[in-house]
C-alpha cells in the first residue's frame, strides 16, 4: 500500500521534473549568440621612464581591453576596442547561462533517471 503511493509520488515527480525540463528547453531556444573565455580590462604602465604611470597607479594607461580563452591547455589573449568588448561581454554572458542552463538540465535529468529507476524497481 505504501509502496503504491511512493510509485504515485514518484509519477508525480517525473511529470514536475519533466516540467521544468521544457522550460529550461524554452530558455535555450532563445539563447542569442554565445562567445568562449572572458574579456578583462587592465591598465598598464608605459615605456617613458618619467610618465607619472610608474609611480602614480591613478596615472596608469587604458583601460585596454582583452579577450583571452584556454586553447589546449593554453591561455590564448586578444586584445580588444571597447566596442568590441562591449560585444562579446555580452555574447559570453550569454553563454555562461546557456551553460547553467544545460547544468540545470543535466541534474534534472539526473534526478529523472533515479526517479524512473525508482519506478521500474517497485513496478510488475
Ligand atoms: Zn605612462
Amino acid at each position: 500500500m505504501s509502496q503504491e503511493m511512493n510509485i504515485q509520488s514518484a509519477q508525480k515527480k517525473l511529470d514536475t521534473l519533466r516540467l521544468k525540463q521544457k522550460e529550461l528547453a524554452s530558455q535555450l531556444s532563445a539563447t542569442e549568440f554565445i562567445w568562449n573565455g572572458s574579456v578583462g580590462k587592465r591598465f598598464l604602465t608605459c615605456g617613458t621612464p618619467s610618465c607619472h604611470c610608474h609611480t602614480d597607479p591613478e596615472a596608469k594607461h587604458g583601460p585596454y581591453y582583452y579577450w583571452t580563452t584556454k586553447k589546449a591547455g593554453k591561455t590564448v589573449s586578444r586584445s580588444l576596442s571597447e566596442q568590441q568588448a562591449e560585444i562579446l561581454k555580452q555574447w559570453i554572458e550569454n553563454r555562461r547561462e546557456l551553460e547553467h542552463t544545460l547544468d540545470e538540465m543535466k541534474k534534472l535529468s539526473q534526478e529523472a533517471y533515479e526517479t524512473i529507476l525508482f519506478i521500474l524497481d517497485h513496478s510488475g
